[in-house]
């Protein structure tokens, strides 16, 4: 049995999509300046998943499918399964060094946990949740990319959705016997140019009212009047892969998302107007959970990288034998092993839910609120420990044509640790993953993708074992009371 290669998810992206940037629409993300690399990079992991030697690591053969996909589309049974997922995921996430934030596991994951809870869209309704099972097996059985976007453009904060500038957040503005009609916005389609199709939901709180915007459905990105809005490409503004070897290959692309009255198909409804609903898809369900289980497994490797960079900066420039230094590093090594070791807790203390092995809840979202705090004190961390090296660096490789510059550079980028071209390279990768206008997005990113803080906290708040906490203040307190004695 064969898988999904990356020249079929090249040729799959060829689909008249409507992407705009700079002005202009584009004929072909494939080859475009502003995303052509990163569009490869992503086809890469087809082709990594493809090789005989990784076949059995990553992927699966799914019940009723024809090829082997992904095991992100696995719905483990055991503990040892969910591990097997995550080593895939792993696997995956390496080749990025995790950032690609959005990469093809991350909905396939989402709808992993939605279709573990399927109960609860039976209970919205016996139609949708058909519609969500079909999709599933659709989108697992010919290992789709897809994106998603669960959020509405921020607009004016200090007003419901429902009381946003007229049709701005997107909604339901007609209906037939063949599905409905959607207008409006929604954001940031991150990976939106690459992925073969988009889910749309809805994680902010709606009110009663607010029945139109009440909506879970997914359609190719392809299709009659979606329109992919895209930011500035870091990729078009790379230099060489030498001067931006990360932002020239993994600027994944965030995206505004508008539907300009886009049609889609009953089949294609998983959320209809139901205000609860869009809560419980991802709450009820196990969907968020195994959502942001992923995300926590790629940022595990991204912060292994980070650390893996704090430690060659401090020995290129000479600084790793200084204790100081060293308390730094050994500060970042634990917090690398921090994150792993949660994602190892979150399987470890998991349990059985509708006969899955599922993460542990708690675990994922402590974790979550650690992070987006973590991370840029990483960044920063690194800046710390590097001073002036990171600035001090030739435009561009192309100094190295002209004999008298590179005479100079030769000279001044001394290292004990690496010759002046290595040193070069390897500050411009720190650089790129760091301090760059693509590595400051990570920062963003990283800070945001699952939610701000209060939201986060928010979470962590709501699935923590307080009954078990309190148990505790509560048998210290028994007993204690003023007039009793001092016991033993
Ligand atoms: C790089 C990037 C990529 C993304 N990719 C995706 C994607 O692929 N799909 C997708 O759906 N979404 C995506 N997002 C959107 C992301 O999910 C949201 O940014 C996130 O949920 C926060 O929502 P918001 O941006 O509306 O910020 P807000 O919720 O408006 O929060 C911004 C700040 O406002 C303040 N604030 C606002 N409301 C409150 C409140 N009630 N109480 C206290 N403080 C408040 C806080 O200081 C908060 O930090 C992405 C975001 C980024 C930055």
């Amino acid at each position: 049995m064969d898988c999904k290669t990356g020249a079929e998810h090249l040729a799959s992206l060829r689909d008249g999509r409507a992407v705009y940037i700079d002005g202009a629409r584009v004929a072909d993300v494939t080859t475009h300046p502003a995303f052509g690399n990163a569009v490869r990079s992503a086809a890469a992991l087809y082709d990594f998943q493809a090789r005989p030697e990784n076949l059995e690591r990553m992927t699966f053969a799914p019940a009723g499918g024809h090829r082997r996909v992904n095991r992100c589309w696995q719905k483990p049974r055991t503990h040892q399964e969910l591990v097997q997922r995550r080593e895939a995921l792993v696997a995956w996430a390496e080749q990025s060094a995790g950032f690609v934030g959005r990469s093809p596991d991350h909905v396939a994951s989402s709808l992993v946990g939605q279709v573990i809870g399927i109960e609860v869209f039976r209970r919205h309704s016996e139609a949708r949740a058909k519609a969500l099972a079909d999709y599933f097996d659709y989108a697992s059985r010919n290992d789709l990319f897809l994106s998603y976007v669960i959020i509405n453009p921020q607009a004016d904060r200090s007003k419901n959705w429902g009381e946003q500038e007229q049709e701005l957040v997107a909604q339901l503005v007609d209906e037939d016997t063949g599905g409905i009609t959607v207008r409006g916005a929604k954001m940031l389609g991150t990976s939106a140019i690459m992925a073969n199709e988009i889910l749309v939901a809805n994680l902010q709180p709606l009110q009663p009212g607010e029945e139109n915007l009440a909506l879970s459905f997914a359609v190719p990105i392809a299709t009659k009047g979606l329109k992919v809005l895209s930011r500035k490409s870091y990729e078009a503004a790379a230099t060489s892969l030498f001067d931006n070897p990360i932002s020239g290959r993994f600027d994944e692309n965030d995206a505004l998302i508008f539907f300009d009255d886009v049609k889609v198909p009953w089949e294609r409804v998983f959320v209809y107007r139901d205000t609860d609903m869009c809560r419980a898809q991802f709450h009820d369900t196990l969907g968020h959970t195994f959502q942001n289980y992923q995300a926590q497994i790629r940022l595990s490797v991204k912060i292994r990288f980070l650390a893996g960079i704090a430690r060659r900066l401090a020995e290129t420039i000479g600084t790793a034998r200084l204790p100081a230094v060293r308390e730094e590093l050994g500060w970042i090594a634990a917090q690398a092993a921090m994150v792993a070791a949660m994602v190892c807790g979150m399987e470890a203390a998991g349990h059985l839910a509708e006969g899955y092995f599922v993460p542990n809840k708690h675990y994922m979202y402590a974790a979550q609120v650690l992070t987006q705090e973590l991370y840029p004190r990483i960044v920063d961390k690194i800046r710390s420990l590097a001073g002036g090296a990171l600035i001090m660096l030739p435009s561009s490789a192309r100094d190295w044509a002209d004999p008298q510059l590179a005479r100079i550079i030769e000279k001044t980028q001394h290292s004990p640790a690496a010759t002046p071209r290595e040193r070069v390279a390897f500050l411009k990768l720190a650089w790129d993953a760091i301090g760059s206008e693509f590595g400051s997005r990570h920062t963003q990113y990283e800070m945001f993708y699952a939610g701000a803080r209060y939201v986060s906290c928010g979470h962590s708040f709501r699935t923590y074992d307080w009954g078990a906490a309190e148990a505790l203040v509560r048998s210290l307190l028994d007993g204690c009371d003023a007039e009793g004695p001092v016991a033993s």
